[in-house]
C-alpha cells in the first residue's frame, strides 16, 4: 500500500530525475535522488554520485558503496534497510568536489527528503555533508561523536572512499559505526517516553544539549 508520504517521495524522486537547477544538470546521465524504505530509521548523506551511480541512478553503488555494506554489515544492517542519498543528486564531473551553488540548489531537496522520511538517525559521510550540520567544523576531529540537533541525531564519520584510501581512516570508521546501535537505542527509549525526558538511570546529559520542548514541538534529543 502506498501511503500519502510514498507518493510525496515519488514525487520528489521525479522532480530530482528531471532536476534543471544547477550545471550538473547538464552533464549528468541520471540523476540519484538517493533510496530506501520511507521508514527506516537511518538516513545516510553521501556527498555526490560517481561514475557508476551517475550511470545507475542509484546511490553507493561503487566501491564506496561496497565499503558502506561491510560497515553496515558490522552492525547488522542491510543497505535495503536504511535510506542513503547524497548532498548533490547528479554527478559533479570527474568527482570534483561540489560546488558550494551546486550544493545551495540540491538542499531543498535533501530538505524534503529529511521531513518526509522518519530516519531520526542522521549519518553524514564526508565533510560536504557534516557541513551541513557542523559548520566550520573538521571531520578530523569530529568524526564519530554524535550531537543532538531538534528531534535527530547527526553522527559525523569519514566518507567511505576516504576509507578505501586509507586503512586508518578505514578502521576508525569501523570504530565510529559500531555507536550507531546505542545510538538507536537511545532513541527508540526518547521515543518511548516521549514527550518527556528519558527516565534512563544513564546520568548526565551531554554538555550542549539542549532541552527545548515547547508544547508541539518535537522533544529535543539528548544523548544518555
Ligand atoms: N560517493 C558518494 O558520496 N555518493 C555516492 O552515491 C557514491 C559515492
Ligand atoms: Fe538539480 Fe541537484 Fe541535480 Fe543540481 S545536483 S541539477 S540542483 S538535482
Amino acid at each position: 500500500m502506498m501511503d500519502e508520504r510514498e507518493v510525496r517521495l515519488g514525487q520528489l524522486n521525479e522532480e530530482v530525475r528531471a532536476c534543471p537547477k544547477c550545471p550538473l544538470a547538464r552533464t549528468r546521465t541520471k540523476a540519484v535522488p538517493g533510496e530506501g524504505p520511507i521508514d527506516a530509521e537511518i538516513m545516510f548523506v553521501g556527498e555526490g554520485p560517481g561514475f557508476h551511480e551517475d550511470r545507475q541512478g542509484q546511490p553507493f553503488v561503487g566501491q564506496a558503496g561496497h565499503f558502506l555494506e561491510e560497515l553496515l554489515a558490522s552492525i547488522d544492517l542491510r543497505r535495503d534497510q536504511v535510506f542513503i542519498t547524497n548532498v548533490v543528486k547528479c554527478r559533479p564531473p570527474e568527482n570534483r568536489d561540489p560546488a558550494p551553488m551546486e550544493i545551495a540548489a540540491c538542499a531543498p531537496y535533501l530538505d524534503r527528503q529529511l521531513e518526509l522520511l522518519s530516519a531520526r538517525l542522521v549519518v553524514t559521510l564526508g565533510r560536504h555533508s557534516m557541513a551541513r550540520y557542523f559548520p566550520g567544523q573538521s571531520i578530523s576531529r569530529i568524526h564519530g561523536q554524535p550531537k543532538p540537533e531538534g528531534h535527530r541525531i547527526i553522527l559525523p564519520l569519514f566518507h567511505p572512499a576516504a576509507g578505501l584510501r586509507s586503512p586508518a581512516v578505514a578502521e576508525q570508521t569501523r570504530q565510529d559505526v559500531l555507536r550507531i546501535p546505542a545510538l538507536l537505542d537511545q532513541i527508540r527509549a526518547a521515543e518511548a517516553h516521549a514527550p518527556g525526558p528519558s527516565s534512563s538511570s544513564h546520568g548526565a546529559e551531554t554538555p550542549g544539549a539542549r532541552s527545548e520542548g515547547e508544547d508541539g514541538e518535537p522533544q529535543q534529543l539528548t544523548l544518555f
